[in-house]
């Protein structure tokens, strides 16, 4: 097990990149902590597997180091660096019994018969494939393939790290739960530095202690799934995470207010002049819908009846902004306004979140 440092790393596909745009990976500082569970999480396209394959090898930076406690590793090739590693799609032998897939990487690494055994039974248990041990590989579904290569991935209790990029793709929704489950077990069990790709925020939300979210090649934020809820470093972190996403608005900052529509808005921090593009960010949560003279006019579009609550769509000027209220809530026809909780509000220069200067004084702007 190790920690994994990324030095001013950056990797371009273009043999001469000229600008920042011809980075798939923009520079990147970053460690992992030893032993904890993180998620790679965003968009398809944003850099996920690129940043993996460098990790474990397959891919060469065209920019800085990469160290595993402090070692640099950055020229050395994957078997040297000792890490599994779990694709989307099934990679076994065909010819081989699922008994010696399993069994490969550990007699690959000179381990003892009966270790081996113990091993591959153990694996075969948590992948919930017992009773096929003795069938060939050939002829099994993908399904059932994608699960040998979870259990190869899984099988070394000796690795530097486990990365799994987007390892349930084919797995069918049921199985999917269950697998996750394991690989948590797993973690809980033997505590590896393991990173999970994937473009699920349910997934990621539901296995990792870190998420790391990623963004148009760049990480935009690392936290809990707690943090990423309350403090989006970024506009995209707050419409990626949460369902639905961040409201966010145009907006002008004045002290501890926002103006918007000639609307004042009270928020939780005051913040100093601002430049770029100024936006306010809260989420459907902080959001609520109401009659009366307050707040923003706004249109109800459409109300989603989802179980514990109910998500209000509505219509202001072209934008959308969301209201998650609770099942019993009544909606009538008077109310038209929507107004957010001062706490639950964000402020956003650039599309990143502007730290408030000092608290609120609840009154002059
Ligand atoms: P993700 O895994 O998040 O979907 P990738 O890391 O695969 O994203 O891709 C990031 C960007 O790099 C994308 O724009 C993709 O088209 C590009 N890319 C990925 N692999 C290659 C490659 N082998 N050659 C050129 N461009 C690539
Ligand atoms: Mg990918």
């Amino acid at each position: 097990m190790a920690k994994i440092t990324l030095d001013n790393l950056a990797h371009s596909y273009l043999p001469n990149p000229t600008g920042e745009a011809d980075y798939a990976l923009k520079e990147l500082n970053h460690d992992w902590v030893d032993g904890e569970a993180y998620a790679l999480l965003g968009a398809s396209g944003c850099g996920k597997s690129t940043l993996l394959n460098i990790i474990s090898g397959l891919l060469h930076p065209s920019q800085g180091r990469i160290l595993f406690n402090d070692r640099d590793v950055t020229n050395e090739p994957t078997a040297a660096r000792n890490i599994a590693q779990v694709f989307q799609f099934p990679v076994v032998y065909d010819t081989m019994s699922v008994r010696d897939n399993l069994a490969f990487p550990l007699r690959n690494r000179g381990a003892s018969a009966s270790y081996v055994a113990e091993r591959v039974q153990a694996i075969a248990r948590m992948i919930g494939m017992e009773s096929e041990l003795n069938r060939k590989a050939r002829g099994l579904t993908a399904d059932a393939k994608q699960k040998i290569s979870l259990g190869r991935g899984m099988v070394r209790e000796d690795v530097n790290a486990l990365l799994f990029d987007e390892p349930l793709t084919v797995i069918d929704p049921h199985m999917k739960w269950e697998l996750r489950t394991q690989l948590k077990a797993l973690h809980h069990e033997f505590g590896h530095t393991m990173i999970y790709v994937t473009h699920d925020q349910t997934e990621a939300l539901t296995f990792a202690d870190k998420v790391v979210v990623m963004h148009d090649g760049r990480v935009v934020q690392m936290g809990t799934p707690q943090e990423l809820f309350e403090r989006p470093e970024h506009t995209f972190v707050g419409y990626f995470i949460g369902s639905p996403g961040m409201n966010v608005l145009e907006a002008t900052v004045k002290g501890d207010h926002a103006v918007i529509d000639g609307i004042e808005l009270p928020l939780g921090g005051r913040y100093e002049a601002l430049s770029g593009r100024v936006q306010l960010g809260v989420r459907p949560e902080f959001t609520r819908l109401t009659g009366g003279e307050d707040g923003l006019a706004v249109r109800v579009k459409r109300v989603e009846d989802v179980g514990r609550h109910k998500v209000v769509r509505t219509d202001f000027f072209g934008t959308e902004i969301n209201v998650i209220m609770p099942e019993g809530a009544e909606i009538s026809p008077d109310m038209t306004r929507v107004s957010f909780a001062p706490e639950g509000t964000n402020i956003y220069a650039d599309d990143w979140r502007v730290t408030p200067s000092g608290p609120a004084n609840g009154g002059a702007a």
